[in-house]
């Protein structure tokens, strides 16, 4: 049983695209937060601790050393060849247009990379950075921009101090895909005081403004944040592997099958995980979506009334 019979992922769909397997090497180039520095916040999300993104002791790497330990591991891993540069680490559009075009062009100049996911804030991507993208897209590489909306309710992102709204989402996202950009959005289940009904209205609301990819992952409650002290104080419970696995299938269900899945959990590191302990479980996750999905006769778009079978034929290739 393979999670790919029932959703259009990323892997499958760049499977069909390029003939061959293509992997995202994610890459930590230095940047840093507007939510952190004080240009939009103080602190950070209440989720984010810097150190998921580069651990204590350790020093950020130049970008092709990055990339060459990157696309060695990924070939002896999982065999492929091809690369997508992921500047996944803080929100990497922040700077000015000179660095970013600088650091864009080093990832896309290795051999083996065929196109970049931009990780970003929805309130952090200016008119110059879409045109840069599209200059990209225009070159024949694949290019997609990563918006963390999370949830589309602005009392959460207020609650978790995200230090924007669904409005800057919005526009965002309409913007980059009237360019043409590829956009893929990441939603957090279990954030404070959500439940199943925020997730589906969430789902709802992304879908109708329009989305290319989405990425599912729970709330994980890591050290050094200010989740960390709520939940010690008792303010806030996560979700169960179960309820993650019931959220994470009922989007599924709801989402068009042509739209791609780009990661349908996330993983913490045990050195800073508090909890919840399935968070250091990957694939016990995924293969419990699997089997709901398989058990239960569903898969990507079946709530929607979109056969996946009928609808795959223009995605069979692509899953
Ligand atoms: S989660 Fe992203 S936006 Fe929030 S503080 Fe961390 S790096 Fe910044």
């Amino acid at each position: 049983m393979d999670i790919s019979h029932y959703v259009n992922t990323l892997g499958k769909s760049l499977l069909a695209q390029y003939g061959e397997r293509v992997h995202k090497v994610a890459l930590n180039v230095g940047f840093t937060c507007p939510n952190r520095d004080g240009s939009k916040g103080h602190g950070g999300c209440t989720f984010c601790n810097n150190d998921s993104f580069t651990p204590k002791g350790r020093t950020i790497r130049p970008l092709a050393n990055q990339l060459f330990a990157g696309s060695h591991a990924v070939r002896r891993i999982t065999g492929a060849r091809k690369l997508i540069a992921y500047f996944q680490a803080y929100t990497n559009t922040y700077a000015d247009i000179e660095r970013l075009r600088s650091l864009y062009e080093q990832a896309l100049a290795h051999p083996d990379v065929v196109g970049i996911a931009i990780d970003t804030r929805p309130d952090c991507v200016p008119r110059e950075v879409l045109e840069l993208l599209c200059e990209f897209r225009d070159r024949g590489y694949d290019v997609w921009l990563e918006l963390g909306l999370q949830s589309s309710f602005d009392s959460t992102l207020r609650r978790v101090n995200r230090g924007h709204g669904f409005a800057e989402y919005a526009e965002t996202v309409q913007q980059a895909r009237s360019m043409g950009l590829k956009v893929c959005t990441h939603l957090i289940l279990g954030l404070p005081e959500e439940n199943a009904s925020h997730a589906r209205t969430t789902l709802s609301k992304v879908l109708a403004l329009g989305t290319d990819g989405l990425k599912l992952h729970p709330l994980h409650v890591v050290k050094a944040t200010m989740l960390a002290h709520e939940w010690r104080m008792g303010q806030y419970q996560p979700l169960t592997q179960r309820d993650y696995i019931d959220q994470c299938v009922e989007l599924i269900s709801l989402t068009p099958p042509k739209i791609i899945f780009h990661r349908l959990t996330a993983t913490a590191s045990a050195d800073i995980l508090l909890t919840p302990a399935w968070c250091e479980h990957k694939w016990s996750v995924i293969n419990g979506i699997t089997q709901q999905l398989a058990q239960r006769g569903l898969s990507q778009g079946s709530a929607l009334g979109m056969p996946w079978r009928k609808e795959a034929d223009h995605v069979a290739i692509a899953v």
